[in-house]
């Protein structure tokens, strides 16, 4: 790579100029940040033939895990769905409820069940430690405990002919154009490995929706063991998390977190980055996963989404048509952002009776289809004219949905810095 390096990462105005270029003759990737995204991009480029190095900052022995841990589309991951794997429930279906209000004044006003075919709770740092020992069987150098700093991201662009950027949010692409704010949602979520008695839960998982713009969740391992968790979007976040995710656990009838165990993380709540950021060609790098603002803005859920960004990315660069990356990415998440933000409309506005009515209209689907394919969902609504005039008549929602269609999503309204 002869063309000067500090000139290319001066150059941020002109990626949307370059997107039309083919892409350079790349031979050589760096993938940064060894979680789901980040393994999914090692998968991709080194079955495709790629050179691959991917660095992670910690060790996959340690890893903590700030994750629900309900994987969908495991099938997509070329590990066979064993214990040993980390695959420790197959899931057979997620219970939803929704309630009017908090605490003891609360009111049921919807509940579904949702089958989960293709779903496992997981024991995520065991997937994500295996399938790195995977892939270093095959061939990628896993460089763990290995913190890619920005002035080594700046030799890495050097060395390579393509980093894979798949740190998660805020990515270390934004930390290097100064814009820590371009991902235009966020949620704050908190959760911890709890032990205790889920014997009437499992082998099921459970979400709560109350009056406030989150939910909590208890996805059980076993009938002594679960990932529970509370989220809260960042302008509602309350004063002390942990009083609160004490709270839910009470009123839900789950076993207490204990303080040491809980952790705290950031969910990137998808459309929340501007797709044409997704891929800088003049660096080269591409985002994938939570990097590239992907996970769904109504459930958080972004495992599933980040695997597949990372195998497109892999394609598209092995077929010389990488910078088609942004459009086809867009095109894949458009349709689950939609119907994510139509009905996160309806929980910001407190609409919890409809948000109840249409939980029991959907009840059925499968999860991964309810986040995925927004096709699925509106066929069923087409079935249940009422609820869906009580939804689709609101004139903000109207106004939402046509937001949507016409591409005016929140990351519009990002002022640069
Ligand atoms: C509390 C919580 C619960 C969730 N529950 C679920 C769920 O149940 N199901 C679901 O599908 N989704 C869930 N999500 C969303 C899901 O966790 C993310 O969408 C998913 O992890 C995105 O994967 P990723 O690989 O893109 O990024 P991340 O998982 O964020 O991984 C980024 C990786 O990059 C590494 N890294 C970061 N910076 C550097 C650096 N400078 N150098 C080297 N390495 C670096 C990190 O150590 C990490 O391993 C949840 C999120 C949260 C916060």
């Amino acid at each position: 790579m002869s063309e000067n390096v500090s000139s290319r990462f001066g150059s941020q105005d002109t990626y949307s100029q370059q997107m039309s270029e083919r892409s350079p003759q790349i031979h050589s990737v760096a993938v940064i940040g060894g979680a789901v995204g980040g393994l999914a991009a090692a998968e991709g480029f080194s079955k495709r033939g790629f050179e691959v190095d991917l660095f992670e900052r910690q060790s996959y022995d340690d890893k903590r895990v700030n994750c629900g841990e309900a994987m969908t589309a495991v099938s997509k991951i070329p590990l066979s769905s064993t214990p040993t794997n980390g695959f420790v429930n197959a899931l057979p279906e997620l219970r939803v409820e929704i309630y009017d209000g908090t605490a003891s004044r609360r009111q049921l006003t919807g509940e579904g069940t949702f089958p989960a075919s293709d779903t496992y709770i997981t024991d995520r740092n065991v997937v994500e430690r295996r399938w790195a020992e995977r892939l270093a069987e095959k061939g990628v150098s896993i460089h763990e405990n290995h913190q890619i700093t920005k002035a080594k991201f700046r030799t890495l662009a050097d060395e390579y002919d393509l980093l894979v950027d798949a740190t998660g949010q805020p990515s270390i692409t934004s930390k290097i154009r100064g814009r820590t704010d371009e991902y235009a949602g966020r949620m704050i979520a908190i959760n911890a490995d709890v032990e205790g008695d889920f014997s009437d839960l499992y082998p099921n998982s459970q979400i709560i929706l109350e009056g406030y713009t989150g939910y909590a969740w208890a996805f059980s391992k076993s009938p002594e063991r679960a990932n529970v968790g509370i989220g809260w979007t960042e302008s509602e976040r309350p004063a002390d998390y942990m009083a609160e995710f004490v709270a839910a656990c009470e009123r839900n009838g789950w076993p207490m977190p204990s303080r040491s165990q809980t952790n705290i993380a950031i969910i990137p709540e998808g459309p929340s980055l501007d797709p044409a950021l997704t891929y800088l060609p003049e660096w080269p790098v591409v985002r994938v996963g939570d990097a590239a603002g992907l996970a769904n803005r109504l459930t958080g859920k972004g495992i599933s989404q980040a695997i597949q960004s990372s195998y497109l990315a892999a394609k598209l660069t092995a077929e010389g048509s990488l910078q088609e990356y942004p459009d086809r990415l867009y095109r894949m998440m458009k349709g689950e952002y939609l119907l994510a933000r139509i009905m996160r409309h309806l929980v910001e506005t407190r609409q919890m009776t409809v948000l109840g009515d249409a939980v029991q209209v959907v009840s059925g689907i499968d999860i991964e289809d309810i986040d995925r394919s927004p096709r699925a969902v509106l066929r069923r609504f087409l079935g249940h004219p009422r609820v869906a005039a009580r939804i689709f008549s609101n004139p903000a929602v109207i106004k939402q949905t046509y937001a949507a269609v016409t591409d005016a999503w929140e990351y519009d309204t990002i002022q640069p810095v």
